[in-house]
């Protein structure tokens, strides 16, 4: 019987041409690191609803949909429907159109925070922003952010925990972020001992799109002690915005953020960010009286910031977003597949492994060590083993077996329900990866 690396190899020939290619152009053969995975990343050619296609025509269940983008699932035709109308009407006019003021309305009436917005191409274009902003506002420097925190991947909130010492970042600009356990304990203490802290930033709903959940006591209590100490607080809600809620965390917490950043379902799709605020901190984008422009407005261009046709899918998707029956929807289906892993966990008698969900948004951890009850995340997990998730032999064989049985998670350990998703894909999924614990015993992986 083939191994899982032998049925990956045989039956993805055309990903490893494509793969082989891409390592004379690419660096380690791909555009974004995530999808970096030996032996050779996936290639796809085509998706619909819940499914992609690969090179060599095998079917897949998506559970990566876009990272986190696609939450109407792979081509909706409301958003094919928006996006080629405007295609045929104008990708770029070099002026403002009645389009993005659409889109602004539609993110205004969903996140009442957001009092003024300013749209950019990217989450990472939007954090940067938003740390451009709380600067501009408080006269101040320094930020605080969380370890484990995913925030876009420049060099202001490069360094992910005190140690890290990320190569190619300016060293004077390590100083200028502070990194915090997310504990509020720790960050009072910082607030109360640090007179140059502008803002904190963090993901509403915890590390890495929830894979390190925090409590939604957390998020108060760090609204509560950014109040109290006049800092500004960021919820970088790129992934958690239209997703946990219409409103986003901010929407389901009652929290109300002086800074949101958003991307991913904003844009339905297509590329494309925001940020926005109190009016008076974005008052800093305003242009002025001459002094006021020269001394206090932050410039800021951007060739494709709310271009026609990302404001066409992010319009359509908000759209059908907005109500919510589409978030619940998928919210149900994330925990559908929680629990179905759980139970197979349950079966394998597997200690250290579980899996949990928070809105939309499924993750696993696997082989934790010491162990613990299988299918039962322990309260006191620590961030860095969330974090790990595991064991990362465990994960990588993992991935590729759920590959050759047809489901995509992302890492091997995570997935994003969409209103594509049906309970027939939740099945699926929950029955492959008890067929792939299965694939990873005859190895001895597990
Ligand atoms: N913030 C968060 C919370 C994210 O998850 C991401 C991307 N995964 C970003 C910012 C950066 O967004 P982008 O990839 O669009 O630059």
């Amino acid at each position: 019987m083939p191994t899982i690396l032998e049925t990956y190899q045989q039956t993805h020939t055309r990903s490893a041409i494509l793969a082989e290619r891409a390592r004379g152009r690419f660096p380690s053969g791909v555009t974004h690191d995530v999808r970096y995975a030996p032996p050779f990343t996936l290639f796809v050619e085509r998706s619909a609803g819940s499914r992609k296609w690969d090179a060599d025509e095998n079917e897949l269940i998506d559970f990566i949909t876009g990272h986190g983008a696609l939450l109407l699932g792979h081509g909706h035709p409301d958003v094919v429907a928006a996006v080629q109308e405007q295609m045929s009407r104008g990708t770029h006019f070099g002026a403002e159109h009645e389009l993005a003021i659409r889109w602004g309305e539609l993110v205004q009436e969903l996140f009442p925070s957001m009092e003024r917005v300013r749209f950019t191409s990217s989450g990472t274009e939007a954090t940067m922003l938003a740390l451009r902003l709380a600067r501009a506002y408080t006269g101040r420097d320094t930020v605080v952010r969380f370890y484990g925190h995913y925030h876009g991947w420049h060099d202001l909130l490069a360094r992910d925990s005190e140690a890290d010492r990320p190569v190619g970042v300016p060293a004077a600009l390590l100083g200028s972020t502070i990194v915090l356990q997310a504990e509020l304990d720790a960050l009072e203490t910082t607030l109360a001992n640090n007179p140059d802290i502008a803002a904190v930033i963090l993901e509403p709903t915890g590390a890495s799109y929830g894979m390190v959940p925090t409590s939604d006591a957390f998020l108060w209590g760090v609204r509560e002690l950014t109040l109290a100490h006049h800092v500004l607080l960021i919820c970088d809600e790129v992934v958690t915005g239209f997703r946990v809620a219409p409103g986003g965390a901010q929407e389901r917490t009652g929290v109300r953020a002086d800074l949101t950043t958003l991307a991913k379902v904003l844009a339905g799709g297509l590329p494309g960010g925001a940020v926005g605020g109190r009016a008076d901190i974005m008052r800093h984008l305003d242009f002025g009286d001459a002094a006021w422009t020269r001394e206090q407005k932050i410039r800021h261009n951007g060739t494709f910031n709310a271009n026609p046709l990302s404001a066409a899918a992010g319009v359509a998707t908000l759209e059908r977003v907005r109500g919510g029956a589409v978030g619940k929807q998928a919210d149900i289906l994330a925990r559908q597949v929680a629990a179905g892993l759980n139970q197979v966990i349950q079966a394998h008698k597997l200690r250290g492994w579980a899996a949990y969900s928070d809105g939309s948004i499924f993750h696993l951890v696997a082989g934790v060590t010491p162990g613990f009850e299988p299918g039962v995340v322990p309260g006191d997990l620590a961030a860095s083993e969330y974090k790990k998730g595991g064991d990362p032999q465990i994960l990588g064989a993992l991935r590729l077996a759920l590959i050759n049985r047809g489901i995509d998670f992302m890492r091997g350990r995570s997935g994003f329900l969409s209103l594509a998703h049906s309970e027939a894909d939740v099945a699926a999924a929950v029955s492959a990866f008890d067929a792939a614990l299965g694939d990873l015993a005859n190895e001895g992986v597990i």
